[in-house]
């Protein structure tokens, strides 16, 4: 969470997760600033995950910050308030036995029998729908948000050419590579939409790095290339993979790749990880297919890929 502050606004970048000790900690953090959590104007989120909205909304709630969030996620609010509406996380497994993983489904849907672990605050709409390039004022210096969907279908980042900052929330993280096709109403198309809006950024003037989890660093762009090196060199493993099977789902081309720097294998991952990791194989084997590098082919509500 980074905060400005200005004469008569007090803005934050992300409100961080509803949770007793994260607004403790946020707390402490503002007094050691002269401010207080009162004092906070305005909540400018980055994205829909609950470790960057819901405490907007808690802080909302108790002392009336107005809260923006790019306007592409309210699918994503919207699925939240239907899933929590009907008692069910909005993780459906249905989606899961698409990619090839009845397992998981199982395993996941299992567990996933009582309402959503998080509160009622995600279901809550923002004050303000950012769209694309929302000039956003943030005391001397104006913000801009740009819509750059692909962690998330909403997700934006918030600019600002006079110092040179780019606040990046989770679009560009300097020590992990950003999770892809982790919402609740999912785009087919997340790592094509990722890919692109990290060549968009690419495309505008250099800026510091400040990202929602580590550290700031001097250079978006930097990082940037390491990202699209990173997806270009995954995009190649999954292509050999499935190459080398004849066909694959997702599910089954996630079993074949190494995965987090200990090069772990998809069994070793818990559950959730093993659920995020098919999914992130699955984005990229849409982007193969749309590339025509495999072909796509639908069987019994399962999507399989093959090579050409
Ligand atoms: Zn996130």
């Amino acid at each position: 969470v980074y905060v400005l502050a200005d004469r008569d606004r007090l803005t934050l970048i992300d409100g961080g997760w509803a949770m007793e000790d994260s607004e403790r900690r946020l707390t402490e953090a503002l007094r050691s600033l002269d401010f207080d959590t009162a004092d906070i104007t305005d909540i400018l989120v980055t994205h829909i995950h609950h470790d960057h909205y819901s405490q907007a909304v808690a802080i909302r709630r108790k002392y009336g910050a107005r809260v923006s969030l790019g306007a592409q996620e309210q699918p994503n609010i919207d699925a939240i308030a239907a899933a929590a509406q009907s008692g069910r996380t909005p993780f459906d497994a249905e989606s899961l036995r698409r990619l090839g993983a009845d397992d998981l489904a199982a395993t996941l849907g299992g567990r996933a029998g009582g309402p959503s672990p998080h509160g009622s605050e995600m279901s809550e709409y923002p004050d303000t729908w950012l769209p694309d390039r929302a000039r956003v004022r943030c005391g001397a210096h104006d913000l801009e948000a740009v819509a750059t969907p692909g962690h998330t279908r909403g997700h934006v980042v918030y600019r600002d050419p006079d110092q040179g900052n780019l606040f990046a929330g989770d679009h560009v993280l300097p020590h992990i590579t950003p999770s892809i096709g982790f919402e609740p109403a999912g785009s087919r198309w997340a790592l094509r939409d990722f890919l692109q809006s990290l060549r968009l950024l690419r495309d505008m003037p250099d800026a510091r790095l400040l990202p929602a989890h580590g550290p700031v660093t001097d250079s978006a762009h930097a990082r940037i290339d390491e990202l699209l090196e990173h997806h270009a060199q995954r995009l190649d493993q999954i292509l050999a993979a499935v190459t080398e099977r004849g066909s694959a789902t997702a599910y089954e081309a996630a079993g074949a790749l190494r995965w987090t720097r200990r090069e772990l294998s998809l069994t070793d991952l818990d559950p959730f990880d093993q659920m995020l990791a098919t999914r992130e194989t699955a984005a990229h084997l849409e982007v193969l297919a749309w590339q025509d590098r495999l072909t796509l082919e639908e069987r019994d509500g399962v999507v399989g890929y093959a090579r050409r």
